[in-house]
């Protein structure tokens, strides 16, 4: 039977492929007694050897699709699968207590794991998570459950799933991985974010898709209209094969663009700028023709790892990315952990509202170690390129000037012991936070750019999730509040003669560019892919008609009635 869920549109294109579950199992057990200890303990031996082939396939896979590096993981799970200080308890337990495997293994591993995290040695903690990750795939052997490897997937799929973190996201095989969907998630959670950037069509927040649809399902991802198709009928596949093609020609005619300015009808040049997450990035923004980097999310250079990047590793990246660009813009901004981006390496403490937590500058102003790498890393890199440096959710100016002292100091350091650094990187902030929004005028004298972030400002000026999808009718961009903030800032900003761009996701949206343009916004960074498309809407606008509309819907009530103005006046 076929059948539609609605969703949230978070990765424009068009998928049609098998469904490929990655999904959590159930992996509840029950404990039992059992006659023939020998053949429980064959049992549990069985288990653990098809567990064996499986991390070696996969080792091997890594290996050759991610290095040696994150190969190394496999390995230290591979050891705990022949470390007999494990599997001999097992095994006395089935024999001793006439016990089912599933119950002694999960008895033994538990005793492990709490005695593992118990200590005081991150070593030994990480031990702790591997036993845990083992002992999911012997279990899951054992209780004739499927467990997803989504590095193994070798033909086209489209993924689905509860949740995806950013570090799941990155792993996807872009070969393979078509185009995902989730049951949770809003259009500025970062797996929808990376999504775009991976240019995998997406629709996030569907509630539903992982009750409703099944392992090899056919599926369609509909990322231009959030909507999911499972098992369509031919006639809806046909449609939607159409439909893919008719992108595909449209994508081929922005490309055309790639070496313009981006200049609008009457004249006036913005700066069109990419959003990046790793140095892997800068093709995408090449191919795209970004004019520049508007915001570089260091933290994913954190993620996916077991301990902190070191300085040269952080200085090789940057260096890279700076080097890459020529003589562009660069903005990269500073460790922005939190929120939706977990490093679990560094234990913090669970959080009841992560988003509004211990996290980003607050984090890097208290643990300077951290926050002293990193600059120093930036700092050596900066003689390769055009480096701006912006310290992300700046609440109050105390943050600011404690930052930029600190950066200070570690340049004067650098420079004493003989480094080249460069004497004009502009330092700039993130307003993602209505109280810098509110302040911006203050601000303005002290900083050298702004960079707004929507995608946070608007949640914490609407108070509504940006992850939930039970609140995303409140996570309202055009709503005036937001407008009213952000004109405040960009105006704040020329008062001063500094420059305000906008790095949240709102700027490369169809409907708040020509608002945005209207307003005088000076740079516009967005996923690459969504480049080309903006700058051929911005060509398309006249900046004195968009200054008048900017000024129409800023005197409005709700978001609808923005949209709707904004509509008229672009179709028409
Ligand atoms: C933002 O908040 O708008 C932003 C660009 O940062 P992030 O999405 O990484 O929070
Ligand atoms: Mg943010």
């Amino acid at each position: 039977m076929s059948s539609m869920l609605k969703g949230i549109a978070a990765s424009n294109g068009i998928a049609i492929a098998k469904a490929y579950r990655l999904v959590e199992p159930d992996l509840s057990i029950e404990k039992k007694e059992v006659a023939d200890v020998d053949a429980e303990v064959n049992r549990f031996r069985e288990a653990l050897s098809t567990s064996k082939s499986e991390l070696e396939a996969i080792r091997e896979k890594a290996h050759e699709d991610l290095g040696a590096d994150k190969a190394a993981i496999f390995d230290a799970h591979l050891l705990v699968l022949s470390d007999p200080e494990l599997i001999s308890p097992i095994e006395d337990n089935i024999k001793n207590e006439k016990v089912n495997a599933e119950a002694a293994l999960k008895n033994t591993a538990d005793m492990f794991v709490s005695m593992f995290e118990g200590m005081d040695n991150e070593y030994m903690r990480e031990r702790a998570a591997d036993i845990r990750d083992v002992t999911k795939r012997v279990l899951a052997h054992l209780l004739g459950v499927q467990i997803s490897n989504p590095s193994m997937i070798s033909e086209e799929v489209i993924i689905i799933a509860e949740d995806l973190t950013p570090s799941d996201t990155a792993q996807l095989n872009r070969e393979f991985v078509k185009g995902f969907t989730t049951d949770i998630g809003g259009r500025t959670s970062h797996s929808a974010i990376m999504a775009r950037s991976m240019e995998i069509p997406a629709v996030v927040g569907t509630k539903d898709v992982t009750s409703e649809i099944k392992n090899g399902d056919l599926v369609i991802v509909d990322g231009l209209n959030g909507e999911v198709h499972i098992n369509p009928t031919p006639e809806v596949v046909e449609q939607y094969k159409k439909e893919h093609e008719q992108y595909e020609k449209q994508k081929q005619e922005w490309a055309k663009l790639v070496n313009e300015k981006t200049v609008s009808a009457d004249g006036t040049h913005v700066e069109l700028a990419a959003n990046i997450g790793t140095p892997k990035d800068l093709e995408g923004v090449r191919n795209n023709g970004g004019e520049g980097i508007g915001l570089y999310r260091t933290e994913f250079l954190y993620m996916g790892r077991t301990e902190l990047p070191s300085e040269d590793e952080q200085y090789e990246a940057y260096k890279a990315v700076l080097e890459g660009m020529g003589d562009k813009p660069v903005v990269v901004r500073t460790l922005d952990i939190g929120g939706d981006k977990e490093l679990p390496y560094l234990d913090l403490p669970k959080e009841m509202n992560p988003f509004l937590g211990y996290r980003a500058i607050r984090l890097c102003l208290d643990e300077q170690s951290i926050f002293r790498t990193q600059l120093r890393a930036l700092l050596r890199a900066s003689s390769y390129g055009n480096l701006k440096i912006m310290f992300p959710m700046i609440s109050n100016l105390n943050e600011f000037r404690e930052a930029k002292s600190i950066l200070e100091e570690e340049k004067s350091n650098l420079v004493e012991a003989g480094e080249q650094v460069s004497q004009s990187i502009e330092l700039g902030i993130m307003v993602e936070i209505p109280s810098t929004a509110v302040m911006a005028d203050v601000f303005a004298k002290e900083v050298d750019f702004f960079s707004i972030g929507t995608n946070d400002l608007i949640q914490y000026t609407m108070a509504a999730d940006r992850m939930n999808e039970q609140v995303s009718y409140l996570y309202q961009p055009y709503n005036p509040a937001i407008l009213r903030l952000v004109k405040m800032v960009i105006d704040a900003a020329h008062k001063e003669g500094k420059w305000a761009g906008m790095c949240g996701e709102m700027a490369g949206d169809e409907i708040a560019i020509p608002i945005l343009l209207g307003l005088g916004l000076d740079e516009f960074s967005m996923s690459a892919t969504s480049i080309l498309k903006a700058r051929s809407q911005i060509r398309n606008l006249n900046k004195s008609d968009m200054q008048a509309l900017a000024n129409e819907v800023l005197a409005l009530d709700t978001n609808d009635s923005v949209m709707e103005a904004v509509k008229k006046v672009i179709n028409s």
